[in-house]
């Protein structure tokens, strides 16, 4: 099903208006959270309507369709981060056309990535995406690893380490997602006080954006609240 663009700009307008509610209520300001459009499975025409109603990141998981709409012409440039699941031999690509990697989860990929960014870029943005209940199939570092895996990363020369990412499990209570938002808040708190200068978490999707922001979340990633549900893979 193609969304129009008034769909568009009125789930975009209800996601920044949940945002909002969600910052005011914890004090923070709405403008320091920052939208990424999951956007798997949206057609380039309709990445192309969202950049003209105002958003400006894009967050791809499987990098076949992604490196496809990235080379396809666009009118209004976009910001693209790539959010899902990486396999090393996978690596050159990702680094020559995005501008953040939210899922490094094992200092192999990262060694790659710098290797392979252009000399002519900016240092690709990474986020270390930690695997908070180790569930199979999501990816992530353990919690455990996270600081040695931080300080590893933030040596890379052509990387700047911006902070974290999780993926929890699905939980409909509030205060169940806060719990998981709120470890991967511990954790980027200890980073910080260990000495790295992360500002990035990234954490909240389209169910579970408000505990997100309650917990601190820099920058979410929502699919199906902007773009309606995504047709069965
Ligand atoms: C698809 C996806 C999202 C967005 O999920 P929605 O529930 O549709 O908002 C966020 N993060 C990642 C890694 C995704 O793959």
């Amino acid at each position: 099903m193609l969304i129009g663009p008034q769909n568009l700009a009125e789930n975009l307008r209800k996601v920044r208006a949940r945002i909002a509610a969600a910052a005011a209520q914890c004090g923070r300001n709405a403008d320091s959270i920052t939208i990424v459009a999951a956007s798997k499975s949206q057609p380039a025409a309709v990445i192309e309507a969202a950049a003209r109603a105002g958003l400006e990141h894009f967050g791809e998981s499987y990098l076949k369709e992604a490196l496809e709409k990235i080379a396809a012409p666009a009118a209004i440039p976009v910001t693209w981060h790539f959010i899902g699941r990486l396999q090393a031999n996978k690596t050159r690509p990702v680094a020559e056309s995005f501008s953040w990697v939210h899922s490094v989860d094992r200092l192999r990929l990262a060694q790659r990535l710098s290797a392979q960014r252009p000399y002519h870029a900016p240092p690709l943005n990474v986020c270390i995406q930690v695997s908070l209940a180790a569930e199979p199939g999501k990816g992530g570092a353990a919690p455990a690893d996270a600081r040695a895996l931080a300080a590893a990363v933030a040596e890379l020369p052509r990387l700047k380490l911006r902070g974290l990412m999780c993926l929890p499990p699905e939980e409909r209570l509030l205060e169940r997602q806060r719990r998981w938002f709120a470890e991967l808040r511990r954790i980027f708190d200890d980073l910080n006080a260990a000495g790295a200068s992360l500002d990035t978490l990234s954490m909240g999707m389209s169910g579970d954006l408000e505990a997100a922001v309650l917990e601190g979340a820099t920058l979410v990633r929502i699919g199906t609240a902007l773009f309606g549900p995504r047709p069965p893979a």
